[in-house]
């Protein structure tokens, strides 16, 4: 096959990766074809599935008390329906039994929520015989995925009582979902003023409506000379108001490092310059970075948190995520503000689906928007969707020793195998900061260059080749298939690698077709300067 490399350039990060596919998979060596370029993960959590299953035939049990005609049971009863489940449950045979009596304890002691009233929401969510009532998320959900978010992401800042919710078809809903509210509700205008931290996850580069707003690279860009952290002095340049919203991926993908004490308190300063600053904060995978601390729990009112339960519990294809937004906040405030013409125009969208339109919180617009408002009442995500949210929240909240969770502990020590594996075999140096994700690793393919065979075949690399033609020769020859990180915003020779989808072992093979590839172009470099 030729490829064009000019045209290949053009495309997406994701979009390049998927045609190198079919490259590395008859590769010219016959390697084994390893495919690292994607973030999805190769592990599941198996004790939350479990108790889904084990609910959903308590749910059917249950069911068919009311109707109980062939392959036809009825509703669900929720009169005693906690003994019900008690007296179901097998905990002597089964962990996720035990792990749901768990539940029943956790609920009522530390969260004091009414035991049946949870049990009666699990079952008939995890049924799904009813629309999601109310639609933005379920009500004792709403606590515990509140708890899980206090407890994973908010940090010492005691936030779960302040804080609303609405679950999403993975974070990749809530994402869409946010631009599209905030166009509609006039929140951010075309040629307004957007600020984003480079490198970022190329989506957000590619989403069309960005194309209305002027994006200014305020560049929040980290560089990997200062180990991909922020700058404070990068983010002080938030503090000027004609930046209207800043979007921003913490931990960051590709780089997979998470903002620092010393950038959140940057971040608190400048929203105290700039107090109508809307924060975008995507934490997908703040859990992978120890004592991790959202943007949302230092600029509450100014942030909204968009959360997946995609990437640490190996859930892609449940589509699980959420937007998590303060009772007091910026959005609601600006909108509140509006001049009288956009006023009118809202409450003229709105009127239809709610008694007070022009009252309307910007996380219930997000709702109705999310059904094209007209069928608000039949949106909200899924109920037995809710339902798997919960019950991963619940295996942490459940299990959790303070901030010890042995399941996310291990999920870090997997990734951090790979990551290790994947450097040593390159001879890379490691970042073993606190803030570091390890989720993926951007490989500076000139910096390898430079250091193992001099300046001069760098800059050979540099000035001879399209940018994606190291990436385009690990495919095709070595079998390797990574994503090119230009696609991100980041500088040409960058690769990322993602430690999530493959074995462990194979992270060694990869260095090592890295290096090999780099030996071949030096040794053309030297028959050249003979
Ligand atoms: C994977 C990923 C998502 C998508 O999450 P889903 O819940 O699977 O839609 C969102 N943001 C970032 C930065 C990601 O890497």
């Amino acid at each position: 096959m030729v490829v064009d490399e000019k045209q290949l350039e053009q495309l997406g990060a994701f979009e390049i990766s998927q045609k190198m596919l079919a490259l590395a998979q008859k590769n010219e060596k016959s390697n084994v074809f390893l495919n690292a370029g994607r973030g999805n993960p190769n592990w599941i959590n198996t004790l939350a599935r479990l108790a889904f299953a084990r609910l959903m035939q308590f749910g059917i049990q249950e069911s068919r008390r009311t109707i109980n005609n062939g392959a036809m049971a009825g509703y669900v009863e929720t009169n005693g329906i906690r003994e019900r489940l008690e007296a179901f449950l097998d905990p002597e045979n089964n962990r996720e039994d035990q792990f749901l009596e768990d539940v029943l304890t956790y609920v009522k002691d530390e969260l004091k929520l009414d035991q049946d009233a949870v049990v009666a929401e699990i079952t008939n969510g995890i049924v799904g015989n009813n629309y999601p009532v109310p639609s933005r998320v379920l009500k004792n959900s709403e606590v515990i995925l509140n708890e899980y978010l206090q407890s994973t992401l908010y940090g010492k800042t005691k936030l779960a009582k302040h804080t609303e919710l609405f679950p999403t078809e993975g974070g990749t809903a809530a994402i869409v979902y946010a631009f599209h509210s905030l166009a509609e509700n006039h929140l951010l205008k075309p040629g307004d003023k957007i600020a984003i931290n480079t490198p970022i996850f190329t989506p957000y580069l590619q989403i069309p409506e960005l194309n209305d707003y002027e994006l200014v690279e305020v560049d929040l860009r980290s560089r990997e000379k200062d180990n991909w952290e922020i700058k404070p002095s990068e983010i002080e340049k938030l503090s000027d108001p004609s930046i209207k919203a800043l979007f921003v991926v913490n931990p960051t993908n590709p780089t997979s490092k998470a903002f620092n004490h010393k950038a959140l308190l940057a971040i608190e300063h400048a929203v105290k310059q700039n107090p109508e600053l809307m924060i975008i904060t995507d934490d997908v995978y703040g859990t992978f970075v120890s004592d991790f601390k959202t943007i949302y729990s230092v600029a509450p009112h100014n942030t909204m948190l968009v959360y997946s339960f995609s990437k640490l519990y190996g859930a892609t294809g449940w589509r699980l995520g959420l937007i998590a937004l303060n009772k007091d906040n910026v959005f609601d405030k600006k909108i509140s503000e509006l001049g009288s013409k956009n006023k009118a125009e809202l409450h003229e969208r709105y009127e239809h689906v709610v008694i007070d339109p022009d009252k309307m919180k910007f996380i219930d617009r997000m709702v109705a928007d999310s059904r094209s408002v007209g069928l608000y009442h039949t949106s909200g995500l899924s109920t037995p969707q809710q339902m798997m949210e919960v019950l991963f929240a619940l295996t942490h909240l459940v299990y959790a020793n303070g901030s010890t969770d042995a399941y996310i502990d291990k999920s870090r020590a997997l990734v951090g195998e790979r990551y290790e594996k994947l450097h040593k075999s390159m001879g890379a140096k490691e970042d073993e900061s606190r803030t570091s994700a390890k989720y993926y690793s951007l490989i500076d393919i000139y910096r390898i260059a430079e250091r193992k065979y001099g300046k001069a075949f760098r800059e050979y690399l540099e000035n001879n080749f399209e940018q994606v033609d190291f990436l385009l020769k690990l495919a095709k020859k070595n079998g390797v298939v990574l994503m090119d990180g230009v696609g991100f915003g980041s500088k040409p020779g960058e690769l990322r690698v993602s430690e999530a989808n493959l074995p462990t072992d194979d992270y060694a093979l990869i260095g090592k077709q890295v290096l090999e590839l780099l030996r071949e172009y030096h040794h053309d470099f030297e028959s050249q300067n003979k």
